[in-house]
């Protein structure tokens, strides 16, 4: 079997969805197939929490009008009876209403959870029956069921054990050849609903293909492959066609935005390839990533990582930063989840890297009680994987520069945004 997943910009208009119908109908093997929430939902669906944590009913029904209005437009554009869409979704924005109004808003990760998985729940609603109405036979899981995680809301680790019993039993291929379920959605042992980080869905596509023992995974997306660098910020970029999934691994830490960094590990364990594929382009090759390749990488490779904050802590004492103070800083750091994207230290001070988020203000406060703490934020990391002067000095001259790290092969520039 296969696994195949689209993301939000592949189901975010109605001709998305038919392209992956078209897609899946030329397909032989049995298939899974991983679906996000549509376009823009799931950053819709943070506002309609934002304003129920806030007590605000009213506001958070409106805001989640707009997210049913535009789901119903693209079900009537869909559909010829577009009633086989709304049927389909109906009983879901009833629960998302049902919960708004009588849910109080305690805990912010859990109920983050509990809302916002609705978007990916109302996106595989919709696809399934329109392939069905498309004559393409499939059976939607409800992976709030299946994939069964630790209760780490928002950024839930898989149990892969207990997912796998519950996986192989729902999706065994017998009497269905496709298999519809959500990304980025799992639920605890007790069935609370959680979330398994921000575009979380190609690990749960990594993890699907690991319990399920695919042949591959493929994630379809709005580019051509894997690039050695954003077309949208860098020019003349062009396609990698094989990458190991040590590369990749570096490049997701790095900041590229190709692949989460949590799915290399579930597909390196069982040797399964990731292809990423041009969804607008269905019979180009795209990019493989694989245990090993025969055509190393021999660009440069430039990733940038933004949104970053410099954290510089030194002992109060003015003591050497030893052991205890370095196992201190980064239990604080990992408690308080703060992603670390580089780190560098000097006889007296720890200096890491971090993505803002709103943990910050926590991790700040906690590491303040053990050391003395200055922090810059509005910074953006620059990675340079094959550095040459030119290519620096392109990408760096004139730039306020706050740290720089280079080993033979890479480069990595902290430089403010
Ligand atoms: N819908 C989720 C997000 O936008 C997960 C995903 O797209 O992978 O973060
Ligand atoms: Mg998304």
């Amino acid at each position: 079997m296969k696994v195949y997943k689209f993301g939000g910009a592949s189901v975010r208009s109605a001709e998305g969805i038919r392209n992956i119908a078209k897609i899946v109908s030329g397909v032989k093997d049995d298939l899974f197939i991983v679906v996000s929430a549509m376009g823009k939902t799931t950053n819709a669906m943070e506002i309609v929490l934002e304003e129920f944590m806030k007590a605000n009913r009213p506001d958070s029904l409106k805001k989640l009008k707009e997210v049913e209005t535009y789901h119903y437009e693209i079900i009537n554009e869909l559909f010829a009876n577009p009633a086989l869409g709304t049927n389909a979704v109906a009983s879901s924005f009833n629960e998302l209403k049902d919960l708004i109004n009588n849910g109080i808003g305690d805990e912010y990760d859990r109920w983050y959870d509990r809302l916002v998985s609705y978007g990916e729940v109302i996106s595989t609603k919709i696809v399934a029956a329109y392939l069905l109405d498309s004559g393409i036979q499939n059976t939607w899981l409800d992976m709030r069921k299946l994939l069964v995680t630790d209760s780490n809301f928002r950024e839930a680790n898989v149990r892969m054990d207990e997912s796998q019993t519950r996986l192989k039993l729902a999706a065994d291929f017998s009497k269905s050849k496709i298999y519809i379920g959500q990304g980025f959605i799992g639920a605890n042992i007790k069935g609370d609903p959680t979330t398994l980080g921000r575009e979380g869905s190609d690990y749960t596509a990594a993890v699907v293909g690991n319990l399920l023992n695919a042949e591959s995974v493929s994630i379809w997306k709005d580019v051509p492959g894997i690039l050695n660098a954003d077309p949208r910020i860098f020019e003349n970029t062009v396609l990698i066609p094989e990458l190991t999934y040590l590369d990749a691994v570096e490049l997701a830490f790095s900041g590229a935005q190709i692949i989460h960094p949590k799915t290399i590990k579930p597909l390196e364990n069982k040797q399964i390839p990731l292809y990423v594929r041009p969804f607008g382009n269905p019979t180009e090759a795209g990019s493989v990533i694989k245990s090993t390749t025969d055509n190393p990488i021999e660009i440069p490779v430039l990733i940038l990582r933004k949104n970053q904050v410099l954290i510089t802590v030194r002992p109060r004492d003015f003591s050497f930063v030893l052991e205890e103070s370095l196992s201190k800083a980064f239990a604080i750091l990992n408690k308080n989840r703060m992603k670390i994207s580089l780190i560098q230290s000097s006889a007296i001070s720890i200096s890491v890297s971090v993505d803002n988020s709103r943990y910050l203000s926590g991790a700040l406060d906690e590491l303040g009680n053990e050391f003395k703490v200055n922090y810059n934020t509005g910074l953006e990391l620059l990675t340079i994987r094959g550095m040459n002067t030119e290519i620096v000095n392109k990408t760096t001259l004139g730039r306020e520069i706050l740290l720089t790290q280079k080993t033979r092969r890479i480069g990595r520039f902290l430089m403010r945004e």
